[in-house]
């Protein structure tokens, strides 16, 4: 994984100006327009020394009578240092120093504006230190508008970009994008050339969030203009960086691995040390990419003491987590995951889904690189609740187009890899067969994390109608298998039994499992194992009416519900049944399959009594009725006819052992016999 500081507000500037600050801050006020440059110069220079600058900001605070907008100026600019240097009491006492009520410092400025500039303080605290982010959103849209007044226009930059970065981090891009523009429009006005730069190169991440690599691109290239023509050393370090990152995965390494040696040097030049360390943890990520994981190792442990003595936590936890992926990659599982585990939870305590999700899939492509498929597969299934959980926040309709877009070969791997129903167990789940599955499964995770960025990055806006089509939708999918289309259990317990009681079961059950279905999968291979599923469900469809319930009742078992049928057409719609899975082979690609099916069918209320049952002992009796079918030879359905039983009971003592039950005349069984079927295998 590779971080860009420029999703972090820009912050970072130089050294060597200290002593003539000390100097014109020393004899006057800040008000004045040389202590407004003064602190412009302090901001370029704390881009690379923000140590320095802030302790210095701190004595000429103390020691100096600043008032007005220029403390504003200088004690948002302080509070934001401290944050991003992880020193969040720091931070606080700032706040604290700004919003204590009374303070003469502040007499001529409206409350709710230095109210607004700590807030963003506050903001950044959590985006540095692994606060909510979340809440801190909620803070923005509290200050936005009171910011817009606010008399220090470099103020109002400073928490645009703090915000902007918030929004990225949180997955709501086209907020960002709006963010950052404007803070962009404001940079090009007020004309300093890092700002300019670096507003850029934030945009040009967060686009590349948003999967607009191209127009991330363009804004880039302009960022690195900018910088390059006023020798501005940190903005080439972010804009290279960000370059870096634009060339992941784009097949042109050359060009990815001189800009990451480019960002490298010009950190060297700047004099920053955090970013030279940057550097070294994001080249370790491209070895990881190349492959060449000792050489990454390597590099990421050579960060890691540089970054534990700026104490720069973020920067070393990728550091760590590059060094734990290497690791695995390496076969050396166990260790790596000692190292990414506690990360992982810290994104979590930090409710920071989208870097969560990202590292969730770097570990569960790696654990699948090394071959333990197993613990990739409990990965990504990690991974798929989380983009669910990333779904879900608030851009209805790009989950609602996400949805849309998810095609039927999608949803079949899904399901064969999460339904519960069908048990797959994580013995079954070895060799190619997994592999293939996992494969599809990250194709499917991938995309649609791409095109839910994509939806987000549209800029479109959450309407009423979006939300309702998007809730009936997603109604719709938990209902509803997904691979055949059919109705679920779920659907089928919400239909039968909607008051979550115990209603009487009502109608004809017939429970279908195809036979011998397993070595259709053996010799055929999964997918058309699928297919044959599929192909099934749609001759169900065809021989039953609209009002008939159809259930995928488990991996290869269908549960078929006719509610209103004459007693005569019991048995001619069983045998319609099995007909119609068996009489014609199912045809996927080349090869003819044939299939066929063992039905137990019975109908309810239970005669001769006309006995009440629930509807799981209902379908417990479907299940016993197909079981005998299977028994006797597949192909074929039984039926439950007469069951003299007055309780409950008495019918689970028949239904135990119902072929020797039957063999004793305590329940009468109707067979049907399949057609001929040739070539089954
Ligand atoms: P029987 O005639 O006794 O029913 O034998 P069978 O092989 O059909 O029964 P068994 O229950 O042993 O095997 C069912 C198989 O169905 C095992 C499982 O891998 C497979 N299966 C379950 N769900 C799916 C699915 O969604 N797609 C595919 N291709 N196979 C599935
Ligand atoms: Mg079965
Ligand atoms: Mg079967």
């Amino acid at each position: 994984m590779r971080f860009n500081r420029t999703s972090l507000p820009p912050l970072r500037r130089r050294a060597a100006w200290g002593l003539w600050l000390v100097a014109v801050w020393g004899c006057g006020a800040w008000a004045t327009p040389p202590a407004a440059d003064a602190v412009e110069r302090l901001e370029h220079e704390s881009r690379s020394k923000p140590d320095a600058v802030a302790d210095e900001l701190e004595r000429l605070l103390s020691a100096g009578p600043i008032e007005g907008v220029a403390r504003l100026d200088a004690e948002n600019l302080l509070g934001l240092l401290r944050a991003t240097l992880h020193q969040p009491s720091a931070a606080e006492a700032v706040i604290e120093r700004m919003t204590q009520a009374g303070s003469p410092a502040y007499s001529k400025l409206p409350t709710e504006q230095v109210q607004a500039a700590a807030t963003c303080i506050r903001i950044d605290i959590a985006l540095s230190n692994g606060g909510s982010l979340t809440r801190a959103d909620a803070q923005w849209s509290e200050i936005e508008h009171t910011l817009r007044a606010i008399p220090s226009v470099r103020v109002h930059m400073r928490c645009l970009s703090t915000a902007a970065a918030v929004k990225q981090r949180i997955g709501r891009i086209d907020e960002a994008v709006r963010l950052s523009q404007e803070a962009i429009r404001l940079a090009d006005e007020s004309g300093a050339a890092w700002r300019r730069s670096a507003y850029r190169s934030s945009l040009a991440y967060t686009l590349y969030r948003g999967a607009q690599l191209e127009h991330a691109g363009r804004i880039n290239d302009e960022a690195k203009k900018i910088a390059a023509e006023s020798h501005d050393w940190m903005s080439m370090f972010e804009a290279m960086t960000t370059e870096s990152i634009l060339l992941t995965d784009s097949g042109r390494p050359a060009e990815e691995l001189a800009a990451l040696n480019g960002a490298i040097e010009y950190a060297r030049k700047a004099g920053a040390p955090r970013e030279e360390a940057l550097g070294l943890a994001n080249l370790s990520d491209y070895y990881l990419h190349a492959g060449e994981y000792p050489r990454a190792y390597e590099i990421a442990q050579r960060a890691i003491p540089l970054l534990r003595d700026l104490h720069d936590v973020t920067t070393e936890n990728l550091a760590h987590m590059n060094s734990g992926l290497a690791l695995i990659a390496m076969k050396r599982k166990d260790e790596g995951m000692a190292l990414i585990r506690p990360l992982l939870e810290y994104d979590r305590a930090a409710n920071d889904i989208a870097s969560l999700a990202e590292s969730t899939r770097d570990v569960a492509t790696y654990l699948e690189r090394a071959g333990y498929l197993a613990e990739a597969y409990a990965a990504y299934q990690q991974l798929r609740g989380l983009s669910d959980e990333l779904a879900q926040r608030d851009q209805q309709e790009a989950v609602l187009e996400l949805q849309e877009s998810f095609d039927a070969q999608q949803r079949k791997r899904e399901l064969a890899l999460l339904n519960e129903d069908n048990a797959l167990k994580e013995e079954q789940l070895r060799g190619r067969e997994l592999e293939y599955k996992i494969w599809a499964l990250t194709a499917g995770i991938v995309l649609s994390l791409l095109a839910l960025a994509a939806r987000m990055y549209g800029g479109l806006r959450a309407t009423q109608q979006a939300l309702r089509l998007r809730n009936a939708q997603l109604r719709r999918h938990s209902l509803q298998d997904p691979l055949t289309g059919l109705a679920n259990r779920r659907q089928f317990h919400e239909i039968t039994d909607p008051a979550g009681g115990r209603g009487a079961a009502k109608g004809t059950l017939y429970l279908l499992d195809l036979d011998h279905f397993k070595s259709i999968n053996d010799h055929h291979g999964h997918a058309a194992g699928d297919a044959v599923l599929v192909e099934t469900a749609r001759r169900l469809r065809a021989v039953l009416r609209e009002e008939d319930l159809i259930v995928r009742w488990g991996g290869e078992e269908f549960l078929v519900l006719v509610s209103a049928m004459a007693h005569e057409r019991v048995e001619p719609l069983a045998q319609r049944l099995l007909n119609a899975v068996a009489s014609v082979p199912v045809v996927v690609g080349d090869k003819r399959i044939p299939v066929t099916t063992s039905i137990g069918f019975a109908e309810f209320p239970l005669m001769p009594n006309r006995l009440d049952l629930p509807w799981d002992l209902a379908v417990d009796i479907a299940d016993n009725a197909m079981y005998v079918a299977k028994t006797l030879g597949r192909n074929r359905a039984c039926g439950v006819g007469m069951l003299p039983a007055t309780t409950q009971a008495e019918v689970d003592a028949v239904i135990q052992d119902l072929e020797q039950s039957w063999r004793t005349g305590r329940v009468q069984l109707s067979m049907l016999e399949g057609p001929a079927v040739e070539g089954r295998v």
